[in-house]
C-alpha cells in the first residue's frame, strides 16, 4: 500500500485569499492571490518589516471559518486517493509555542471536518523539519522549495500549481499537477 503525504495549506485549504485579506488589514496594501508569483512573496512586495509568516499562518487559522477549499468536491477527491492507499495530510508548525500549535491544531481539524475530508493520520511538523525527511512514497505539495529538495533527494513529488510555483519547472521525480483528480490519474499510472 502506498504512502501519500498530502500538504494542507494551499493543497486544500485555499489560504492565500485569507492571506491577502490579513495584508490589507495590517499594512494597507492590496494584493490578491494571483500577484503571489513568487515564494517570498513578503519579500517581493516589501512587506517583512510590518508582518511575520507566523502571525499571517496564525491569523488565517483563527479564521479558519473563512477559509474555502482549493477545488469542489475536495472530500471526494481525497477519498479517491484513500482508495489507493495511505493518506497522511501533513501539516507544518508555524510557531514555537505550544498552545498556539493547540489552537490552529484543533481548528484545522475543524475545518476538514466541516468540508468532509477523510484522512488515515493527521500529521504535525516543526516548520524547522523537512517533510521530505518522512517516510512517505508520494508528496503532493504546493512549496517550490519542497520541489527543489524532492528533485535533489530523488524523491517524488506532485507540486500543485499555485501562482507561486509558476515560475520554473522541475525534472522528475517531480510532475506538475493541476488538481487532486491529476494525482489520482498519475498514481493510476504509474503505479508507484
Ligand atoms: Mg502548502
Amino acid at each position: 500500500m502506498i504512502k501519500i503525504a498530502l500538504d494542507m495549506d494551499s493543497v486544500l485549504a485555499d489560504i492565500a485569499p485569507v492571506e491577502c485579506q490579513i495584508i490589507e488589514e495590517v499594512t494597507g496594501k492590496k494584493i490578491g492571490k494571483l500577484h503571489l508569483k513568487q515564494w517570498d512573496w513578503l519579500d517581493l512586495y516589501d512587506l517583512r518589516k510590518d508582518i511575520s509568516l507566523d502571525k499571517i499562518f496564525r491569523t488565517v487559522w483563527e479564521r479558519w471559518f473563512d477559509v474555502h477549499p482549493t477545488e469542489e468536491y475536495l472530500g471526494g477527491k481525497v477519498g479517491e486517493l484513500m482508495l489507493l492507499g495511505q493518506v497522511d495530510i501533513v501539516s507544518a508548525n508555524w510557531e514555537d509555542n505550544e498552545q498556539t500549535n493547540k489552537v490552529m491544531h484543533k481548528n484545522k481539524k475543524e475545518w476538514l471536518t466541516k468540508y468532509h475530508i477523510p484522512y488515515s493520520n493527521l500529521v504535525f511538523v516543526d516548520h524547522n523539519k523537512n517533510k521530505l525527511d518522512l517516510d512517505y512514497d508520494i508528496w503532493i505539495d504546493d512549496s517550490p522549495v519542497n520541489a527543489e529538495a524532492a528533485v535533489k533527494r530523488g524523491k517524488p513529488l506532485f507540486l500543485y500549481t499555485q501562482p507561486w510555483n509558476m515560475e520554473h519547472d522541475y525534472p522528475f521525480p517531480v510532475e506538475r499537477i493541476f488538481s487532486l483528480s491529476d494525482a489520482r490519474r498519475l498514481l493510476k499510472m504509474n503505479r508507484i
